[in-house]
């Protein structure tokens, strides 16, 4: 069965373009007869909000993208909020570790900070880890770890090779294992790092497509070598494209008005601010302007979805919301 999610994080307001993520999620996995959830990945604790959630949540409900399991619904292995799942990134961090794909390492906030320093002096412009570590004895890292010792826990990554990903708009993407990282799957405080969750939890979700952002097309790799390690398959990626502010930037609320909660506040209907959405990245097959979700599920292919730098105008939408 299809499954599809968007996985926002609780950060402030609801974002338009959390509500762009599920659109295509949403259609995608009506479509096919699917399953389209949400997951709040909250284990970021310093950009944390806490009335962020229900507002996310009530956002979808108002623009008429109700998820199939969510935290207000549940679902067979719900509700998927990640601060509640820590027992799980825990465990499965620790599998990485039981078979050497993953290391403990224990360098201090300062040792971290003189290596980038010396990375920076030298001149060198990855700044990624030195992975001291890396091949450092198994009975040592067992007896500083059990004498109380913080640590984190990295990914092995292959130091040589390529990484391909392979994107359904793009096709193979490859990535050089050389400028990959060690990066960090969990942290000191035994908090997941957003790549280990994510990874883990759309594997235990069945997550079968990967819609979501471009910006994350550079994380990719990195969470195919992660699933790599875990034995398990990868889902199909599809990295979308970003809504551009009117200078092409990133949309961005210290540019832009980017919160629904604001849009709904101004009386723009939901329906219009979904076909607008539509359009940043889709056109219906007879070049309609006008269409609604249901228009989209009937001839919507994840593969037409357009590459590009759409910009996110609110006169254009204004515009649209008179037609409706
Ligand atoms: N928590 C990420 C975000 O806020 C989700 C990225 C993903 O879809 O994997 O965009």
């Amino acid at each position: 069965m299809v499954v599809t999610r968007i996985a926002p994080s609780p950060t402030g307001d609801p974002h338009v373009g959390t509500a762009y993520q599920a659109l295509f999620n949403y259609v995608f996995a009506k479509q096919n007869g699917g399953k389209f959830i949400v997951r709040i990945e909250d284990t970021d604790r310093t950009r944390y909000n806490p009335t962020s959630q229900q507002r996310i949540l009530e956002m979808l409900e108002w623009i008429g993208l109700p998820p199939d399991e969510s935290p207000t619904k549940g679902g067979p292995n719900g509700p998927y909020i990640q601060s509640e799942r820590l027992p799980i990134y825990q465990r499965h961090a620790q599998m990485l570790l039981d078979s050497g794909a993953a290391y403990r390492a224990f360098d201090t906030p300062e040792e971290l900070a003189a290596m980038r320093e010396e990375a920076r002096k030298a001149g060198r412009q990855e700044q990624g880890y030195n992975r001291r570590y890396r091949d450092y004895p198994k009975e040592e890292s067992d007896r500083r770890a059990a004498a109380g010792e913080p640590f984190v826990i990295r990914l092995k990554v292959p130091l040589e090779g390529k990484t391909i990903v392979h994107d359904l708009l793009r096709g193979p993407v490859e990535f050089d294992n050389a400028q990959l990282d060690d990066k960090v799957i969990l942290k000191a405080d035994g908090y997941p790092t957003y790549h280990l969750a994510a990874m883990v939890d759309d594997h235990l979700m069945g997550v079968t497509h990967v819609i979501r952002a471009e910006e994350w097309l550079t994380s990719t790799p990195f969470h195919v070598l992660l699933l790599r390690a875990f034995g398990w398959e990868e889902p199909v990626w599809c990295h979308t494209p970003l809504l551009r502010n009117p200078d092409k930037s990133k949309l961005s609320k210290r540019k832009s008005d980017t919160s629904v909660d604001s849009y709904k506040a101004q009386g723009f209907l939901p329906e219009a601010l979904l076909n607008y959405l539509g359009m940043m990245a889709w056109s219906m097959p007879d070049g309609r302007e006008i269409f609604s979700v249901q228009d989209m599920i009937q001839h919507f292919r994840l593969e037409d979805i357009r590459l590009g730098a759409p910009v996110f105008d609110l006169e254009k939408l204004k515009w649209l919301n008179g037609k409706y």
